[in-house]
């Protein structure tokens, strides 16, 4: 086959024009990354064995060889993994972009550093950072051998070749850069090996240069002796020495010659007893699994006896990696193992969603070796170690809880995912709402537990008041707060859109009621006095509440007299299990939402009207006068709408509302609406089809009064 130019993905070739031209002295993780793509493929053909043991025909060793050449000042590393067939090598080596290439720049600008390659899923590349050209040469038991070259400058080549020494594999050969070649030094690439590669799960050898003395004949001796033999009287009677001297004389020469070093003989760490493990072993090896260049927040080594047995190792990063709620499919980081065996990476089974941020291994000593995906989502084996591990992944975040400030770094991170815990997993939804933290309306710069809460609740308080919203701000100032406030309450303010599914599943906590101060059902404990008033307020505002319902119709389900407000005069409620002014925001900006359903899911709305207000109480004088009062009409559609804002909705018509404040703004600069309307030009602003406000002169100014 004719050698194929490709050009390189534009961000791809803008990323390798990064990695070699910016000034970066640590080089060296290039060797880990490809050390990781060499294991992954060894990981990949050992799947594919286990239930297609012919796949190992073309060569059953699973290992990695890393050869240095000073001569040819080369590095070569090879693998005996699944190899890739030329799409393979089109696409994954430089056509195809991934979304890590463009966040993996992203993060550079913002100050990352390139060793973090790994994490975005790039770091092949990283080759680029040692080396002036690369050549990989790949074979996939699908397809014939190929080789792929590239010095970069946007493009690489692809052509079939034959190379005896790639059966089946992948070997890449870095050609190194002058100033580079320390990377060619044995004792640099064991170095390298020990600090981030030890852990890998397949030899890695080294092809290492030796010395040894060899004899071979000394034929200039030989003639030496002949000398003497003629010339000198021997010493006798040493018989020894003269079987010796009737021996051919033999020199000692240095020979070279190269041997395989193997250099990670280690155990599997989860193998061995915790107590000979360091802090710094369990480090290296999480950075080795996660591809973090930080090192873990918390770890939990343990094994489970009895019935089932199992070894597991757990960590919780220290951060949420980039794309961690990116992927549609979310995939879990629980690398199986059976019997030490390598099984699968990404085992869906092993963790629920939820906890997709914790990374770790799992050894089984039950499962079969050869078991195929469907099995495992039917074995129940997996079921019981799924619910260990999540058991234990719960203790291991109490373990963080018991360090505020390590928690306060865990909350920041995987609260979304604690919150999504509590929404999908009903088993442990109790045990996971004690780790919520939430700010509130005591709180200040601090953030409290539920635990916390109901220890600071006053005696009559039966039930747990929160709001949702946008911000701690907006729901800080929100007139839903007020009363509850006033009465010496704590309001708890949830303001990530996850909690809204979060409280709507969890319901109580501790015996106690979550009550939104938004919503239907919430009941402040009141006096006798209280009560009395508020029966006598449901009487005396009747009228106006149907009236007003009248006037809005079918914008509102229910207009009714308030219980939660002090300074505004009026508000919108949901019902108690629709949603919340919040939810419905969260849901339209849910732009691949369909449409459709918001009509009916959308919130279901209460207009609540606050009987001691000045605005309420001279609107129901009004229509006690003259039911047909065709102010009332307007100011109820201008108090309507501003309580939709204020309670947090968003309007469906915004310009009609403005048009009734311009007309309201013009009464308070006492303009006369006619002069106006003459020296308007047509087609301005304002839109002449609003509702006339008749006699709203008078209504303007006793509101400025009231206000
Ligand atoms: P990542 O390995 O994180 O996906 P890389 O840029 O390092 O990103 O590699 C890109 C892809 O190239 C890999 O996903 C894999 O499919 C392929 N690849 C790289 N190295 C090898 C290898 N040694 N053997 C087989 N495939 C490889």
């Amino acid at each position: 086959m004719a050698e194929e130019q490709f050009a390189f993905q534009a961000e791809i070739a803008q990323l390798m024009s990064l990695i070699i031209n910016t000034f970066y002295s640590n080089k060296e993780i290039f060797l880990r990354e490809l050390v990781s793509n060499a294991s992954d493929a060894l990981d990949k053909i050992r799947y594919q064995a286990l239930t297609e043991p012919s796949e190992l025909d073309s060569g059953k060793e699973l290992y990695i060889k890393i050869t240095p050449n000073k001569a040819e000042k080369t590095l070569t590393i090879f693998d005996s993994g699944i190899g890739m067939t030329k799409a393979d090598l089109v696409n994954n080596l430089g056509t195809i972009a991934k979304s890590g290439t463009k966040a993996f720049m992203e993060a550079l600008q913002a100050g990352a550093d390139i060793s973090m390659i790994g994490q975005f899923g790039v770091g092949f590349y990283s080759a680029f950072l040692v080396a002036d050209k690369v050549v990989v040469t790949s074979k996939h038991n699908d397809d014939d051998c190929h080789v792929w070259e590239s010095s970069a400058g946007g493009s690489f080549t692809v052509k079939t070749v034959n190379d005896p020494e790639v059966t089946r594999g992948t070997k890449i050969t870095m050609h190194i850069k002058e100033d580079q070649i320390e990377y060619l030094e044995e004792r640099k690439i064991k170095e390298i090996i020990k600090k981030h590669s030890q852990f890998i799960g397949y030899p890695i050898k080294l092809v290492v240069e030796k010395e040894r003395e060899k004899e071979v004949e000394d034929d200039e001796a030989d003639e030496e002796k002949e000398e003497k033999k003629e010339g000198e009287v021997e010493n006798v009677g040493e018989d020894e020495d003269a079987d010796k001297k009737n021996e051919k004389k033999t020199k000692k020469i240095k020979e070279k010659y190269t041997e395989d070093e193997e250099l990670n003989k280690q155990k599997p760490i989860w193998t061995r007893n915790p107590d000979d493990i360091s802090n710094e072993e369990y480090a290296e090896f999480y950075k080795s699994l996660s591809n973090d260049w930080e090192d873990h927040l918390a770890v939990k080594h343990f094994s489970v006896e009895g019935q089932l047995e199992f070894r597991a190792l757990l960590y919780v990063p220290q951060r949420a990696p980039f794309d961690l709620f990116e992927n549609k499919k979310a995939k879990n980081s629980i690398k199986l193992y059976v019997r030490r065996v390598f099984i699968m990476e990404n085992c869906d089974e092993l963790m629920p969603e939820y906890l997709n941020f914790v990374r770790g291994v799992v050894d089984s000593e039950d499962l079969p070796l050869n078991i195929s995906r469907e099995m495992l989502q039917q074995s129940k084996i997996l079921k019981v170690i799924r619910k260990n591990l999540v058991k234990k992944c719960i203790e291991l975040f109490e373990e963080i809880a018991e360090d505020k400030d390590n928690f306060k770094k865990f909350y920041e991170h995987f609260g979304k995912n604690l919150k999504l815990g509590i929404h999908e997993d009903s088993t442990n939804r109790k045990k996971l709402a004690d780790f919520l933290r939430y700010s509130s309306s005591t709180s200040g710069e601090e953030v409290t537990s539920l635990k916390d809460y109901v220890s600071r609740m006053k005696e009559n308080q039966s039930q747990i008041y929160y709001i949702t919203g946008e911000s701690k701000d907006a729901v800080a100032n929100s007139a839903f707060v007020e009363r509850v406030r006033k009465g010496g309450f704590e309001v708890l303010y949830m303001v990530d859109p996850i909690d809204e599914y979060c409280v709507q599943q969890l319901k109580e906590y501790d015996g106690k009621k979550l009550v939104s101060v938004t919503k239907e059902g919430l009941e402040l404990p009141t006096s006798e006095e209280q009560k009395k008033k508020f029966e006598e307020d449901k009487v005396k505002f009747e009228n106006l509440c149907k009236a007003v319902k009248d006037i809005l119709e079918k914008k509102v389900e229910k207009v009714a007299v308030s219980e939660r407000l002090v300074s505004s005069p009026c508000c919108i409620v949901t019902s108690e299990y629709g949603w919340s002014a919040n939810m419905e925001r969260i849901m339209k900006a849910q732009a691949l939402r369909d449409s459709s359903t918001m009509g009916y899911m959308a919130a279901k709305k209460h207009l609540e009207i606050n009987p001691d207000h000045a605005i309420i109480k001279t609107l129901a004088e009004r229509v006690e006068a003259d039911k047909n009062d065709k102010t009332v009409k307007d100011l109820v559609n201008l108090l309507f709408e501003t309580a939709l804002l204020s309670s947090g909705f968003t309007l469906e018509d915004p310009t009609q509302h403005a048009s009734r404040i311009f007309r309201m703004i013009k009464l308070g600069l006492d303009i006369n609406e006619e002069d106006e309307e003459e020296n308007l030009p047509s087609g301005s602003g304002v839109s002449s089809d609003a509702p006339k406000v008749e006699g709203a002169a008078e209504d303007a100014s006793r509101m400025e009064e009231v206000d």
